[in-house]
């Protein structure tokens, strides 16, 4: 296991990217070689699920967390047909649909290569259609991205454009579908007690924010995000190293991540007013998820005039 920090130089994927840009990189080399790359996208209704893509074009849609449980498909039969054809295969998803995608298959392919993350854990998808049809108030939509980086890296931001050319760009901490996601309001219930965490895990590479990398390395800190890599397979560390030129890549060690990235171990612990909000009957999930998670009010403030003086 090798486990390094990463910087993609390519400045434009790594803007399009969560973190450092990797996931691209990975999914270019297999694209390269006449492969098929699976990965979570939006459906037309703008909600998540698995599907595969053997051209860049069809790889981009894969870029991005969506921070919405992704719906599996057929994914995993799909890509056990390509794999059964001799194809190499990149397929991406959470630790538990790694797992669950080689119990599926059974057998180990040396065409396979697997991508997981770090995983705080994935919201339900019916709060996400609800929070959606109610932030689009009729509007189509016409992209979405959870992690938009306007304002940076660290500040990401919820964007969603609309086909009349409208915008809304809210930062993770003024966003209420990812303030409820953040305080884990409406996690999976397996969320909670996931049984996918460690540094040992059926994935090829564990990708991940290098959260605190500016305390850590601050020659890589750009706020433009740099990546983890969790690396488990030498196809990987091949790949990685045919893309030498294009990446900033230093050794860290598993303490460092342990202790910038707690997910890494541990699941988190359910907000208290969970099942509350499951088991109300509400009118509109946008403000009853606000009441849950407004900010007390001496932060409130803090806030307020946090922005007045940075005007
Ligand atoms: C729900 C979720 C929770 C996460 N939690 C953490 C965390 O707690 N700590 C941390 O350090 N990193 C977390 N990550 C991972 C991180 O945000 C980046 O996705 C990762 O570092 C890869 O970044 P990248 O720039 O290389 O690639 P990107 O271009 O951002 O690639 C995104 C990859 O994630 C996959 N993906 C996107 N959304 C989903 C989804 N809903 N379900 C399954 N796969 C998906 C895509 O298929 C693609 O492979 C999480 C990601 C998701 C989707
Ligand atoms: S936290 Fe665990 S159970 Fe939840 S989506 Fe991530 S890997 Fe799966």
């Amino acid at each position: 296991m090798r486990i390094v920090a990463v910087n993609n130089k390519n400045e434009a994927v790594r803007k399009n990217s969560s973190s450092g840009g990797i996931f691209y990189l990975l999914a270019e080399y297999v694209i390269s070689e006449g492969g098929v790359v699976f990965g979570a996208g939006f459906d037309e209704n703008f909600q998540v699920c698995h599907s595969y893509a053997d051209n860049m074009e069809g790889v981009r849609a894969f870029m991005q967390s969506k921070y919405v449980q992704s719906h599996i498909g057929t994914a995993y039969s799909d890509a056990k047909a390509f794999l059964d054809e001799g194809r190499l295969v990149l397929f991406s998803g959470t630790p538990c649909q790694i797992s669950a995608l080689k119990s599926f298959l059974q057998n180990d392919y040396p065409n396979l290569i697997t991508a997981d993350f770090i995983c705080h854990g994935v919201p339900s998808r019916r709060v996400w259609r609800e929070y959606i049809d109610e932030l689009s108030a009729g509007r189509k939509i016409k992209s979405i991205n959870f992690r938009d980086k306007t304002q940076g890296w660290r500040v990401f931001s919820l964007k969603v454009e609309f086909e009349d050319s409208s915008v809304y760009r809210k930062n993770l901490d003024e966003d209420i579908f990812v303030k409820g996601f953040l305080q884990n309001l409406y996690l999976r219930p397996s969320c909670y007690e996931c049984r996918h965490r460690g540094f040992d895990r059926p994935a090829d590479v564990t990708m991940a924010d290098f959260w605190g990398v500016q305390n850590v390395l601050p020659e890589l800190f750009d706020d433009k995000g740099t990546s983890v890599l969790i690396i488990r397979n030498h196809v990987v560390e091949k790949i990685l190293e045919g893309y030498s030129e294009q990446l900033i890549i230093r050794e860290i060690s598993e303490d460092t991540v342990r202790k910038t990235n707690s997910a890494i171990e541990h699941s988190c612990t359910a907000h208290p007013k969970r099942e509350d909000f499951f088991g109300s009957e509400y009118k509109s999930v946008t403000k009853t998820i606000r009441r849950i998670v407004k900010d007390p009010v001496k932060i409130a403030v803090k806030k307020k005039l946090y922005k007045l003086l940075r005007g």
